[in-house]
């Protein structure tokens, strides 16, 4: 490890990942990759067993059912659309000539019925509902997306685009709530098996504005969400790698999910940060893993 760069120009120099020129936007190596992926993997082997229903999202999500979802409500300011050109021949030349003369070209672009998916989860909901109500075992779900959120940061662990891995368990309040426990020994034990520090604790999500505050104390209060967090960028404040949140019937509600009684469903999610648990890794224990503590290397490579 080079003694004298920090660990943004570190990551960089080791060529682990690169840069686009955007912050929180970044290339990723194949050592990089490689770390994701046996990450990955041991995630699974702490819960493949309870045979989830393994489905894979694209990172763009319906916009009507984006808008249903009151993410709008809660978090505008990390939201990312996607608009495109929707034009004629004669649009077209004027976007090419705004655009030779450095002008806003983008002015002209429509929104589309895409918007980026914000956490793995939310495309999820809407198609369980679909189905109709849940069996007396209710469901579980495997779910791994990248996801967007609009938090340019030069900390190397606030990313615009990510990939967040996650499990869904959907069923009744005591189903959903020992998943959540569950989840929550597992977790540590999971992290622990890594070789890096790290502590659990109440947290709440970044709610937009003055009605924000109200619900994110709510949501401490009532003890809805769980961060586990490993010092990365700063022993200060260390960065929230795992989180596990109890939505109650919020979804259930919103989407008219319904147990096998005819209840409104209650839904919860423990969700891993890939990039920033491989980031803590390099982290903690340097930018070669041909270097990294044997019984760390055991733990992902066996
Ligand atoms: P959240 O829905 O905010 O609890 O996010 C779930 C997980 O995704 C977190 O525990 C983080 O590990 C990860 N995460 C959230 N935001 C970012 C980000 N901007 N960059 C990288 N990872 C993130
Ligand atoms: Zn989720």
């Amino acid at each position: 490890m080079c003694q004298d760069c920090d660990f943004r120009s570190g990551l960089f120099a080791h060529g682990l990942l690169i840069e686009t020129g955007v912050e929180g936007l970044y290339g990723r190596s194949g050592e990089f990759e490689d770390v994701v992926n046996r990450f990955d993997a041991l995630i699974t082997s702490f819960g493949g067993g309870d045979n989830p229903e393994v489905v894979r999202f694209p990172p763009g999500m319906n916009r009507a059912l984006f808008e249903k979802s009151g993410y709008l409500k809660s978090f505008p300011n990390l939201a990312g659309t996607i608009h495109a050109f929707n034009g004629n021949d004669r649009d077209h030349a004027a976007l090419l000539d705004k655009l030779a003369a450095g002008e806003d070209w983008t002015l002209g672009q429509e929104a589309t019925d895409v918007v980026l998916a914000p956490a793995a989860c939310y495309p999820l909901y809407p198609t369980v509902a679909k189905r109709g109500p849940l069996p007396d075992n209710g469901r579980l779900y495997d779910l791994q997306s990248y996801c967007f959120r609009r938090e340019p940061s030069r900390e190397m662990t606030r990313m615009q685009m990510f990939r967040m891995r996650e499990y869904v368990r959907i069923g009744t309040p005591e189903q959903v709530t020992e998943f959540r426990q569950l989840w929550l020994d597992r977790g540590r034990e999971l992290i622990s098996r890594l070789g890096v520090p790290f502590d659990v604790d109440v947290a709440n999500d970044p709610f937009f504005g003055r009605a924000g505050r109200m619900l994110a104390n709510n949501q401490r209060d009532q003890k809805l969400k769980f961060e586990l967090l490993i010092p990365v960028e700063s022993v200060e404040k260390p960065t929230a790698c795992l989180s596990f949140n109890y939505h109650q019937d919020h979804f259930g509600g919103l989407w008219g999910i319904q147990t096998s009684t005819g209840e409104v469903a209650h839904t919860a999610c423990v969700g891993f940060g890939m990039e920033r648990v491989a980031l803590a890794l390099f982290k903690h224990h340097g930018f070669d893993t041909k270097e990294w503590p044997a019984p760390v290397r055991k733990a992902l490579w066996g």
